[in-house]
């Protein structure tokens, strides 16, 4: 099974999709560090979007 590759929804840079890759799982962009959500993994493709900005909050 082939590495895929997707492109980034924000910066258009190539993004490497790993070997296991499931779908819901985070991606990081490496290049704009963007976290990117797989939305469907299929034969014609990944389709990936911008994960929602998680704000790290935890009372401390
Ligand atoms: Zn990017």
């Amino acid at each position: 099974m082939a590495i895929q590759n997707t492109t980034c929804p924000v910066c258009e840079a190539s993004v490497e999709i790993p070997e296991g890759t499931v779908e819901s799982e985070v991606l990081t962009c490496a290049d704009c560090s963007t976290q990117l959500v797989v939305d469907s993994i299929s034969a014609e493709g990944v389709q990936v979007s911008e994960a929602p900005a998680v704000e790290e909050d935890w009372g401390e």
